[in-house]
């Protein structure tokens, strides 16, 4: 890859990581946060001087566009990235560092003394000698998902200036992914008009992924009797001991802290209580549909079991299905797929195929009928302090762009 496109992937990373685009799980509007909106424009400015037409940013702050096909009868091909970084306890402004790797501990952050251990993170050996994108310490990197959103905007400037040959390609910018996949579920499927897509939202380089969870959140509500303890006695259901019988109905194993590969798992992810109410949330995950299934009705049926055993309580359950597993949307042609590996194959990636225990905004699309499998950004460690981004792993993942579109447009 030539000198130019390696500098313009560089900068085009580190100004979208400068915008602060943390979305909020407390906030139900789609864009959850401000920020999201503002790298939105951003990139709207963008698109519009890459010269792309049908540029449309929505109300949800969903951004789509089309680069018009020159290749006859090549595919139409969607890349959609997500605007938003995943809220968790850090700082929600990223100060990006480009640092030259010389091996060993990397120090994020003199001042406040944080540090990359080489013994907890051993991949860093695998870039000795490269220059790493990391973050000082106090934040994500944000490299999900934004090392995939600057992949597709050099992408656009190369086709063109290059004149390669291609179908149509579109291109969506979606909020909130990392909050349910909120925007990818808003998209618009019939302005998004491609034969199939691609997300760019998982890790080290060859990393290939067309099998995520399918994952459902469940919200059990349980409202105790309160009495003054002096006449308590037979009279007060305390909602945190219901709450806590309940829990104890799931499977101690079948955790996110014990479980790994295809396994899948029941995860309490919050728990709200007052002397009246409690309110636990639950997460259920699984590969396979009909487990998935099983986890939702052995949920319904824990409550059931508790109401018996607290009848003065009263417990409600609410089930939500939050994202599906690509795989299930896959029908025989798994051409979409097969591009991937011959890309790889191409640039001498050698591929690895995970089964992702997490969605992608391919799980929402996929199960409206958009086949979306997902490729490497490049980066490691996503959603904590400790991820980083070697350039040269980020060149790769826009030359397997660059690569998918030259084999589809050859078959086309
Ligand atoms: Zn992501």
């Amino acid at each position: 890859m030539t000198m130019p496109y390696v500098n313009e992937l560089k900068e085009r990373f580190l100004r979208y990581v400068a915008v602060s685009s943390e979305s909020n799980p407390k906030n139900p509007t789609v864009p959850s946060s401000e920020g999201q909106r503002a790298l939105a424009r951003l990139l709207e400015e963008e698109l519009k001087e890459l010269g792309l037409e049908e540029i449309e940013l929505n109300e949800h702050a969903i951004l789509t566009a089309k680069l018009p096909g020159n290749a006859d009868n090549a595919p139409s091909i969607g890349f959609v990235a997500h605007l938003d970084t995943v809220p968790v306890n850090l700082s929600p402004n990223v100060k990006a560092q480009v640092l030259h790797y010389e091996g060993g501990d990397v120090c994020l952050n003199r001042e406040l003394d944080i540090w990359l251990r080489l013994s907890e993170h051993p991949e860093l050996a695998d870039y000795v000698g490269q220059d790493i994108v990391f973050t000082d310490g106090t934040s994500v990197l944000g490299a999900d998902n934004k090392a995939a959103i600057a992949n597709v905007m050099t992408m656009l400037g190369i086709m063109q200036r290059e004149n390669r040959p291609h179908g149509d390609i579109r291109v969506a910018f979606v909020p909130d992914e990392e909050i349910g996949l909120c925007g990818s579920k808003l998209l618009d499927l019939n302005k998004f008009k491609v034969d199939f897509a691609y997300t760019i939202d998982c890790c080290a380089l060859g990393e290939i992924v067309y099998e995520t969870f399918n994952a459902g959140s469940v919200v059990f509500s349980i409202d105790g009797v309160t009495a003054h303890p002096m006449s308590a006695k037979g009279v007060l259901v305390n909602p945190l001991l219901v709450a806590t019988d309940l829990m104890a109905r799931f499977d101690r194993l079948q955790t996110p802290e014990h479980t790994e590969g295809k396994e899948g798992y029941w995860w309490f992810t919050e728990c709200t209580a007052n002397a009246a109410r409690c309110t636990l949330r639950m997460n259920i995950r699984d590969f396979d549909r009909v487990r998935y299934e099983e986890r939702k009705r052995f949920a319904l049926d824990a409550v059931e079991s508790v109401k018996a055993q607290h009848s003065r309580a009263k417990i409600e359950v609410q089930v939500t299905d939050v994202y599906n597993n690509i795989a299930d949307s896959l029908g025989d042609d798994r051409w979409p797929i097969d591009l991937l590996y011959q890309a790889a194959d191409r640039l001498n990636i050698a591929p690895n195929t995970i089964a992702m225990r997490g969605g992608t905004d391919g799980s929402a699309l996929s199960v409206k009928g958009l086949l979306t499998p997902n490729y490497f950004t490049g980066a490691h460690n996503f959603h904590s302090n400790a991820e980083f981004l070697p350039l040269p792993s980020l060149h790769k993942s826009l030359e397997m762009t660059l690569t998918v579109l030259d084999l589809a447009a050859k078959r086309g």
